[in-house]
C-alpha cells in the first residue's frame, strides 16, 4: 500500500491495515472513478469513502437513508476529530442552517444528509456553489426496483450526473445481485460506473439451524451459553417479540423488545441499551437493524425462517462486524414456511413478483434443510463457492444420509390417497393409523398407506415432510389452504422411477453443537479476564459521560489487543491497530492507567 495512503489511515482513523478490498476501492475513488462496491456487512464499507473524502480537496456528500445511520455515523468520525455532519428533519432549523454554513465554507467535509433532501431544487442549486468532489451512495440498493428494498425517494438520485458531471459518483451497498447492481449503475450513472464485488463470505460467522420443537428452551440454552454478550434474537410478530422478551427476563437475561408498534421513545431507550451496555439481548421484529452498526454483536437468532436469502444474510450479518467470532441459528418449523407463502400471496405485486418471492424462499428452504456444509448453501445462493466451511452444524456434526425411498413413498401414497387435499398434519395421522372424525368421515382409514408408518413418530414424518419440501418433491399449495401436493418428480418417487436419499432423522436432532458458545471472546487467563472487565467498565464510564455508544470509544477488539499487548507508553499503544492520534489524546492516559493498575 501507498504509504502515503497508509499513514493517513493510521494519522486519521487509527487503523494499521485495510481490510481486504478497502485499498481497491480508496484508490479508485482518488483517482476519480465512479463506483459501485458490493461488499459484506462489516467488511469496513464506510472507510472506503470517508478516508477518501478527507484526502481529496473538495467536500463530500454521504447519502444515507435513516437518520440512525446518520447519526451513528457522524459520531463515530467527530470522535476521531474529523469534520463531519449531518442535515436532516430531526434536526431544528438552525442547526441545519449552522451545518450549512460551515459546509460552504469548508470547515465541514463530509456532509451526510437524506435523499429527499438533498434532491430539493433548493439543495441542488445551492450546491452548485459548493466544490462537491464527491457523491457517496449509501444502502445503495434501495436505488433499484429489482431489489427488495425499493425507496422512491432514492429513484431521484439519477439526476445527480447530470447535475454534477464533474463529481465522483459511487454507490455502496451489501446485497444486490447481478440484475440490482447494473440497475444501479445504469441509474446512477448511465452506466459509466467500475463495479467492484467483494466476497460475500463471512469466514467468522458460524451457522446452524435447529427445528422449531421446544424452541423457547432451545433459545434460552442458546442464550444462556452466552451470557454477556450481546445478540438479537428475530422474531415474526410484534406481539412475539414481547413474550420472548420476557421470557428471556424471566430466566435472567438483560433483554428489550423492539418493533414499530411501539412509540418512538420507547424504541430508543431499548436500543440506546442495546448500543451502551454489555450483554444485552435485543428481541426484534426486522424493524430493528438497519444502521445499527454495532461492530460486537455476537449472535444473531432466527426464531421463524426469514422472507428469502439476501434478508437472511444481511440480518446475521449484523453479528461479528468486528471480525471476531459470532454464532447464528435459525429455528423453523413447517408452520413458519406455510404462513410465509401466505404472505407473499396476500402480498403486493403481480404474480411474477411473487413467484420470485416464492423462488427466493424455496432457496432459504434448501439452506435450512441442507445436508451439507451451510456456508456452502448460502454462498453458492450468491454465485461464490468455496470448500465446507468447518465451522457450521453440517460441517461438525455431518448428518448421516441414508435410503428414505420406501417411507417417502408412503408419505406421497398418502398425500394422493387423500386427493392431495390436506396438509401435514392429517397426512401424518393417517400415516401413523390414528383415529378421528375426519379420518373416519372420509375414510382414509382404508387407504392401503393407512398405519403403514405406525411404527415412526409424529416428529419423523414431519421432518420428512420437510426434506420432501426442500427437495422439490412436494409444494404446499396455498390455494388449496395448504395442502400438500406432489411434484412430478415426487410422482417418480412414487412410482419407483427414482429414489430418495435423504438425511437420517433421528429422535431429536441434536443441538449440543449448536448451544455451545464459540463465540464467548476472552482470555484463559483469569487475570486477563479481569483486566478486560476494567477496561470495559472504564469504556462503559466514558461512554456514558459522552452519551455515546461504548464502540465509538474504542471496539471490543482494541480492548482485547490492550489486553494482549498490555501496552506501558503512549508509543505502545498507539501501535495497536484501532488507536490513532485522536484516541490516544482523548483516552490514552486512562486506559494505560487502567493496565497498570495492579490486580
Ligand atoms: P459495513 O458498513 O461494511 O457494514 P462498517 O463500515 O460499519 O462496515 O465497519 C465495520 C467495523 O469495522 C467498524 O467498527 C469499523 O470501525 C471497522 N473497520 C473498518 N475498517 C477497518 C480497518 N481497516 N481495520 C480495522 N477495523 C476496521
Ligand atoms: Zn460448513
Amino acid at each position: 500500500m501507498s504509504s502515503s495512503i497508509a499513514q493517513s489511515l493510521k494519522q486519521y482513523f487509527g487503523f494499521s491495515q485495510f481490510r481486504d478490498g478497502q485499498e481497491d476501492v480508496v484508490a479508485r475513488i482518488l483517482s476519480r472513478q465512479n463506483l459501485l462496491a458490493v461488499m459484506p456487512t462489516g467488511a469496513g464499507k464506510s472507510l472506503c469513502y470517508q478516508l477518501p473524502a478527507m484526502l481529496l480537496d473538495g467536500r463530500t456528500i454521504v447519502v444515507s437513508p435513516l437518520i440512525a445511520l446518520m447519526n451513528d455515523q457522524v459520531a463515530y468520525l467527530q470522535s476521531l476529530n474529523l469534520p463531519a455532519e449531518k442535515i436532516h428533519s430531526h434536526a431544528d432549523y438552525n442547526d441545519n442552517a449552522d451545518v450549512w454554513r460551515r459546509f460552504v465554507s469548508g470547515e465541514v467535509k463530509i456532509l451526510y444528509i437524506s435523499p429527499e433532501r438533498l434532491m430539493t431544487e433548493r439543495m441542488l442549486a445551492a450546491l452548485e456553489h459548493v466544490p462537491v468532489e464527491l457523491f457517496v451512495i449509501d444502502e445503495a440498493h434501495c436505488i433499484s426496483k429489482w431489489g427488495a428494498a425499493f425507496r422512491p425517494e432514492y429513484d431521484q438520485l439519477s439526476g445527480l450526473q447530470n447535475r454534477f458531471p464533474n463529481a465522483v459518483l459511487t454507490a455502496f451497498t451489501a446485497t444486490a445481485d447481478k440484475a440490482t447492481r447494473q440497475d444501479i449503475v445504469d441509474k446512477l450513472t448511465g452506466n459509466r460506473a467500475h463495479i467492484i464485488v467483494k466476497g460475500f463470505d463471512r469466514p467468522n460467522l458460524s451457522l446452524a439451524v435447529a427445528l422449531k420443537d421446544a424452541w423457547k428452551q432451545r433459545l434460552l440454552a442458546f442464550v444462556e451459553a452466552r451470557k454477556g454478550l450481546s445478540g438479537i434474537v428475530y422474531t415474526l410478530s410484534r406481539r412475539e417479540t414481547e413474550t420472548v422478551a420476557a421470557f428471556l427476563s424471566d430466566n435472567g437475561h438483560k433483554s428489550v423488545a423492539y418493533h414499530a408498534g411501539q412509540e418512538a421513545h420507547q424504541r430508543q431507550q431499548g436500543q440506546d441499551r442495546f448500543m451502551t451496555e454489555d450483554g444485552v439481548v435485543m428481541v426484534a421484529t426486522i424493524a430493528f437493524g438497519m444502521g445499527i452498526d454495532k461492530p460486537d454483536i455476537r449472535y444473531v437468532v432466527h426464531t421463524n425462517i426469514p422472507g428469502s436469502v439476501e434478508a437472511f444474510y444481511q440480518e446475521i450479518g449484523r453479528a461479528g462486524r468486528d471480525g471476531l467470532p459470532a454464532d447464528t441459528l435459525l429455528i423453523y418449523g413447517l408452520d413458519d414456511l406455510v404462513k410465509r407463502r401466505r404472505m407473499i400471496a396476500d402480498g403486493d405485486g403481480d404474480e411474477a413478483h411473487k413467484l420470485r418471492e416464492n423462488k427466493r424462499l424455496d432457496s432459504l428452504l434448501a439452506y435450512c434443510e441442507a445436508s451439507a456444509c451451510r456456508k456452502k448453501a448460502l454462498l453458492a445462493y450468491f454465485d461464490e463457492s468455496q470448500p465446507d466451511c468447518g465451522n457450521c452444524d453440517n460441517c461438525l456434526n455431518p448428518p448421516e444420509m441414508v435410503d428414505g425411498t420406501r417411507e417417502a413413498q408412503i408419505l406421497l401414497a398418502t398425500i394422493l390417497g387423500t386427493g392431495e387435499y390436506f396438509g401435514a398434519v392429517h397426512v401424518v395421522s393417517v400415516v401413523r393409523g390414528q383415529s378421528s372424525d375426519k379420518i373416519a368421515q372420509r375414510r382414509h382409514d382404508e387407504l392401503a398407506s393407512y398405519g403403514q408408518g405406525a411404527d415412526q413418530s409424529v416428529e419423523f414424518w414431519q421432518a420428512l415432510i420437510r426434506q420432501l419440501l426442500a427437495a422439490g418433491k412436494i409444494y404446499v399449495d396455498l390455494e388449496r389452504y395448504g395442502a400438500l401436493r406432489l411434484t412430478p418428480e415426487g410422482q417418480q418417487i412414487l412410482n419407483g422411477d427414482i429414489g430418495f436419499f435423504c438425511k437420517k432423522i433421528v429422535p431429536r436432532p441434536s443441538s449440543q453443537k449448536t448451544a455451545s458458545a464459540r463465540a464467548v471472546v476472552t482470555f484463559e487467563d483469569p487475570v486477563d479476564q479481569q483486566l478486560l472487565a476494567r477496561l470495559k467498565t472504564l469504556r462503559l464510564d466514558l461512554a456514558r459521560e459522552k452519551n455515546a455508544p461504548a464502540y465509538v470509544i474504542f471496539s471490543d477488539r482494541v480492548l482485547m489487543e490492550m489486553v494482549a499487548q498490555k501496552p506501558q507508553n503512549a508509543a505502545e499503544l498507539l501501535a495497536l491497530n484501532g488507536v490513532g492520534p485522536q484516541k490516544l489524546e482523548q483516552y490514552g492516559a486512562l486506559f494505560l492507567a487502567a493496565i497498570e493498575k495492579p490486580v
